[in-house]
């Protein structure tokens, strides 16, 4: 057994892994294939490491790719992450990113925890337990993943007070729920229809129209776009982005919290940003779910820089949006040089998606290659792995999710495949 485990050491797998593969070749494998069936479970075990692959679905913010592709390199050093260099004393550890964010989106005061659906939970549990929170029948959607608002509103202990209808809801219907003593509201939130659309007999209210009812308005956006206008882009906004909200004009139209996710259109970590009214957000900061759900130094460090980014409109750098914002032509050129070294592979026009459960329906002009037949398994396969989508009976590879310096690895995957 243990001569076998280590045959099998080129994996780089830790040695009881190995035995482990082993074994179960031992016991599982024909005979005259034990090494064979060894290797392929010490593969196995290597396939299920987390590890680097190629996103070439052309879905921008894929979940089971880990959303929004970051990098953040950080020596092993003591931080400042809850110590005030100016007093000596103990510090917060929402000084440094939460804050940034906070005024990256125009807000007096932010805080972050682990992702978009704790930060709700947050929010309604310190702000409004055991107390009402009015939200639109149309606004009471699942997000994926189980995160269901009628549930998180449960879970927090605040009591969900369901206005209007699924198609319908007008101010008048907010006005009465806040004026019923017995409903004692204490928040009216806004959930960001984020992965689906009502189309036809529909009327909604929109943040700046739930002005003056009296409790405080929490807008749940989801998605994580800072500023509408997109000064991080030279362009402007892209046509594709039209109709999303994002946190600066949300706060502006009267917003007194905002709550959005890390990885999404913001392009950074997972993490769940808090922005808004000072006042509110330290009394969220000092619930003890707030210590439940906090962030590491790890990923505040990395949110710091996305903020330090958006701040300086450097934003446009973020991997997100220049995968994002990266003219056609360009995707083009790339697809004809790949084309021109892959046998069978031909380029073709796509159409990319934002995704992350972000602006459903919504499509963004692309290019890539295509093969006819299933290739999805064997490029899988490759090392790195590359994810591609099979439509209409071909494989498609999107550039648009393809960082660049990545071409010459998916050339190589590419020319690995028995011609298509
Ligand atoms: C994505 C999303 C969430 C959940 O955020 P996570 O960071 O995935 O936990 C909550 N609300 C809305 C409206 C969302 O779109």
């Amino acid at each position: 057994m243990d001569a076998l485990a280590r045959s099998l050491a080129a994996t780089g797998l830790p040695h009881p892994l190995l035995v482990e593969a082993a074994r179960r070749a031992v016991t599982a494998a024909p005979p005259g294939s034990t090494a064979a069936m060894a290797e392929a479970e010490a593969e196995r075990w290597r396939r299920t490491l987390l590890q680097p692959v190629i996103n070439a679905t052309g879905v921008l913010l894929h979940t089971n790719l880990g959303r929004a592709p970051l990098a953040h390199h950080q020596p092993a050093t003591a931080t400042n992450l809850e110590l005030d260099l100016s007093t000596g004393e103990r510090g917060s550890r929402h000084a440094h990113a939460a804050t940034l964010m906070a005024r990256a989106c125009g807000a007096e005061a932010g805080l972050v925890v682990n992702n978009g659906a704790a930060a709700v939970l947050l929010v309604l549990a310190a702000l409004a337990r055991h107390r009402g929170v009015v939200v639109s029948r149309g606004e009471l959607v699942e997000i994926g993943g189980g995160f269901r608002v009628p549930e998180v509103m449960a879970e927090s202990g605040a009591r969900l007070v369901e206005v209007g209808t699924t198609n319908r809801t007008r101010r008048a219907d907010y006005e009465r729920a806040v004026g019923d003593p017995a409903a004692d509201v204490a928040l009216v939130m806004k959930v960001h229809q984020s992965n689906f659309r009502i189309e036809g007999f529909t009327e909604g209210v929109a943040v700046d129209g739930l002005r003056g009812l009296g409790p405080p308005v929490v807008a749940d956006l989801g998605s994580g776009l800072v500023d509408g206008a997109c000064p991080w882009l030279a362009g402007g906004p892209p046509p594709w982005l039209r109709g999303e909200p994002a946190a600066r004009q949300t706060l502006a139209a009267g917003a007194d919290l905002v709550i959005f996710s890390g990885d999404k259109l913001l392009g950074g970590p997972q993490a769940g940003i808090v922005v808004g009214r000072a006042d509110l957000v330290d009394t969220c900061a000092r619930h003890p779910l707030a210590r439940a759900l906090r962030s590491g130094g790890l990923v505040l460090a990395s949110l710091q820089d996305v903020a330090l980014a958006y701040l300086d409109r450097r934003a446009g750098g973020l991997p997100f949006w220049r995968m994002a914002a990266a003219p056609l032509d360009g995707l083009r050129q790339r697809a004809e040089r790949l084309a021109a070294g892959a046998v069978g592979w031909a380029v073709r026009d796509t159409a990319a998606v934002p995704g992350g459960g972000t602006l459903p329906g919504v499509e963004i002009p692309s290019a890539g290659l295509a093969a006819p037949g299933d290739h999805v398994a064997a490029l899988r396969a490759h090392h790195p792995p590359v994810i591609a989508r099979v439509a209409d009976g071909r494989t498609v590879c999107d550039l648009r999710t393809v960082d660049p310096d990545d071409d010459p690895t998916l050339a190589a995957a590419l020319a690995a495949l028995p011609t298509p």
